[in-house]
């Protein structure tokens, strides 16, 4: 444990005062090094600023030549301090000259100096600058000084982040931390947004930094930590708040920490080297993030994740502020965050919500799904960005590509405002063909529908022309809900959704919940593999209570009019025909109660587990339609996981093998006379969307900012030859090709539009 050093203490309560006094930017920084040369009891003191162009310039020094300021520099890993820079991690040396990275400066004058101790300057674990001091003699440099300079550089970095160092700093140049970035990540959602940051879980800022009384701050720290610690007990307690494995897994490794010696006395270190308690949180969470972003184990990257997570909380304690204090959105806002649950995402106001991004999180995850049906533009996996970028920084998404630009050069902008006027003619080019009836060249019908699952989007149906809803998922009402909606609240909800839709139909499928889709409010046990566990029809089968109110509420919202049920994850038959006959006893029932039941209602079944794959004759009689969930269907055939990209980004859909499951599911559906409709992702992607038609699929369910792209493909569209083409793939291969490099060659030979 390192000693408490009331000098320490003492540098900071003359930082503070320099700080509060009315000098100039360079004056003050003047004034600091001296402050801590003399502190220190050092010979020299220098502080170096990363600038955006990768150099460190030196800004200010006590002790070297003082004509060397702002001229003399160093590139990131040149140099001691280079070094430091780099790896974010203080270098401590008695004779620093026989180091092999030292570099030396004759412009400096630094010669005379041998011994040598540089700290990082970071902030949120990015490296904003190196604090150095030096001496003539050689001086070992106690832990106790290390920690001393570490604390003081804490200081400094909000000094660089709040000071206006432009008058200082190269003309031309910039700090780095305003350095423009790019982030390569992958496509959730369609669509360019330009527009603001809004940090979903919001940096706490802390202004009070320095503390008056250690013994004070240790105590507040002590309390935050305690009360810390009970909500996180009172969370793991209270089972019935448990949303899955995932959840426990995340407050277990919390409680661990929250309990940890190391970290709570490298808290206490802090303060007692004079810091305020949530200004000693920072520091001790500016080193973790510092190792994070250096981190390539995902596993230990996920446990500094945790740690700074946790961090988050114990400042939100102590400085009194709370979690998502950012609803009041500016117009434009691109919510930034690690991930985000669909029910969250849900919560913001829509009408100012352009995007989101998110540092984890796959295409086929639900927050993207719903991001897809309300028209967000979504990137996912953009690394360590919630860290670098800050409330109000201009940002860029681009849907397509998957990239995102924080803080965009004036260059970049002006590129994206030219590619959004393109997309708005498009957008317009589009909407003329809503009334176009929906066929190829060579005549055949191409039924496109929308996926759906709120109100909201509902009324998008008039702008896209689409001939009525192929999959509402039910469960998205139970993910936003607090509590289990009531019967009445289904009711109204389906009763809306009809009303708007009028005439066109609305597949409603039963509760998907279970898997990903987590429901608060409902008591689930841990599961080693949520997605194949007790989820959906099996969750409804083995709680009828939950599913016959369902059904009542879909029976009595439709009130005689035509009704189209679809029944998820069914693997088996009899369970497809167990549901049925919940339904029947609900249609008797409603009917008992002198509530009108049209004749006209329409079961059907998703296919979406292989096994169904080889029972399609015995199930199709049963079936009035059946409906192709890709999403899971995929999952399971190539047993790659929906939401882990680095695993489902490795078998491509269309190849032969998942193009023929689905061919069995469309000849199944001819044999039989029952129609089938795809309503995974695959169905809104103009490639993948061409290799269903061409395997014979006739009808396609996908979000509505497909609907567009995908007519615009289908009305310059000769099925027929690549229907052969894909039919003798299917049954010899296509050349060394694949289905994708085929399709993808074959509508440029053709100039068909793609999106
Ligand atoms: C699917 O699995 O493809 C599907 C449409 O259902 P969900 O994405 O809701 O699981
Ligand atoms: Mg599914």
């Amino acid at each position: 444990m390192v000693t408490i050093s009331s000098s320490a203490r003492g540098l900071l309560r003359q930082l503070r005062e320099t700080m509060a006094e009315p000098l100039a930017s360079q004056d003050r920084l003047d004034k600091i090094v001296s402050l801590i040369a003399d502190n220190m009891q050092a010979d020299v003191c220098s502080f170096y600023v990363l600038r955006d162009d990768g150099a460190l310039e030196l800004f200010a020094t006590h002790g070297l030549k003082a004509e060397s300021v702002h001229m003399t520099t160093l590139r990131l890993g040149e140099g001691l301090v280079g070094l430091i820079a780099a790896e974010a991690v203080p270098l401590s040396l008695e004779d620093a000259p026989s180091h092999p990275s030292f570099a030396y400066r004759p412009e400096t004058g630094e010669e005379r100096y041998s011994s040598f101790l540089g700290v990082p300057v970071l902030r949120s674990g990015q490296t904003l600058g190196v604090l150095v001091v030096q001496n003539a003699n050689h001086r070992h440099y106690g832990e106790d000084e290390i920690e001393a300079m570490l604390t003081t550089a804490t200081i400094l970095a909000e000094m660089v982040a709040t000071s206006d160092f432009d008058n200082l700093i190269k003309p031309g140049s910039d700090i780095d931390l305003r350095r423009p970035r790019m982030f390569s990540g992958v496509s959730l959602s369609d669509g360019i947004a330009l527009g603001t940051v809004v940090l979903h879980d919001p940096r706490v800022v802390v202004s009070n930094f320095i503390a008056e009384d250690t013994e004070v701050e240790k105590a507040r720290l002590d309390a935050a930590l305690a009360s810390m610690r009970v909500s996180i007990d009172a969370m793991l307690d209270r089972g019935d708040m448990l949303t899955g494995s995932d959840h426990r897994e995340i407050l277990e490794t919390y409680r661990m920490f929250a309990n940890d010696r190391g970290w709570v006395n490298r808290m206490t270190e802090a303060i007692d080297n004079g810091l305020s308690a949530e200004a000693a949180v920072e520091r001790v969470q500016n080193d973790t993030r510092a190792r994070m972003m250096r981190q390539t184990d995902p596993y230990i990257r996920d446990r500094l994740h945790d740690l700074d997570d946790l961090a988050n909380r114990l400042l939100r304690v102590l400085t009194n502020s709370g979690l998502h204090a950012q609803r009041d959105l500016p117009d434009n806002a691109v919510l930034v965050a690690r991930n985000m649950g669909p029910a969250e995402l849900l919560e913001y106001d829509r009408n100012k919500l352009r995007g989101i991004v998110l540092e984890e999180g796959g295409a086929t995850a639900h927050v993207a799904i719903v991001a897809r049906s309300l028209g967000i533009v979504a990137v996912g996996q953009a690394e360590s960005i919630a860290s670098m970028c800050e409330t109000g920084d201009d940002i860029i998404i681009d849907g397509p590509a998957g990239q995102v630009h924080l803080r965009p050069t004036p260059e970049v902008e002006q590129t994206y405002i030219d590619k959004v006027r393109v997309s708005a003619r498009r957008r317009a080019h589009y909407a003329a063909l809503r009334n176009k009836p929906s066929v190829t060249k060579d005549g055949v019908e191409i039924t496109l529908l929308h996926n759906s699952g709120l109100v909201a989007d509902l009324p998008m149906l008039d702008d896209t022309g689409a001939s009525g809803v192929g999959l509402f998922r039910t469960e998205l009402q139970f993910m936003i809900a607090s509590r289990l909606p009531r019967l009445s609240e289904q009711i109204e909800l389906y009763a809306e959704a009809m009303a708007i839709a009028g005439e066109r139909p609305i597949v409603f499928r039963l509760l998907d919940i279970g898997g990903d889709k987590v429901v608060p409010y409902l008591r689930s046990s841990v599961e080693e593999n949520p997605a194949m566990g007790y989820r959906s029809i099996r969750l409804g089968l083995d709680r009828p209570g939950l599913l016959r109110t369902q059904v009542r509420a879909l029976l009595q919202a439709a009130n005689g009019r035509p009704l189209k049920i679809l029944v998820p994850m069914v693997t088996e038959t009899f369970e497809f025909l167990q549901t049925k006959r919940v339904i029947a006893k609900e249609i008797d029932r409603v009917k008992r109660a002198g509530i009108p039941v049209s004749t006209q209602i329409e079961v059907g079944a998703m296919v979406e587990v292989p096994s169904l794959l080889f029972e399609l004759d015995q199930l199709l009689p049963e079936a009035d339609f059946v409906s192709i969930g890709s999403n899971d269907l995929v999952q399971f055939l190539t047993a790659a996981d929906r939401a882990n990209p680095r695993v489902s980004k490795a078998y491509d859909p269309i190849a032969l093998p998942r193009l023929r499951a689905i061919r069995l599911v469309v000849e199944a559906g001819k044999r039989h006379g029952k129609p089938v409709t795809m309503c995974g992702e695959l169905a809104g992607k103009p490639i993948e969307a061409l290799a269903l038609m061409a395997v014979g699929m006739d009808r396609l369910s996908m979000g509505p900012a497909s609907i567009g792209p995908i007519k615009e493909m289908i009305l310059n569209l000769d099925l027929k030859p690549i229907q052969d083409e894909i039919a003798e793939a299917l049954s010899v291969g296509a050349n060394g090709l694949t289905v994708r490099q085929l399709l993808t060659a074959w509508v440029e030979r053709q100039n068909i539009p793609v999106g």
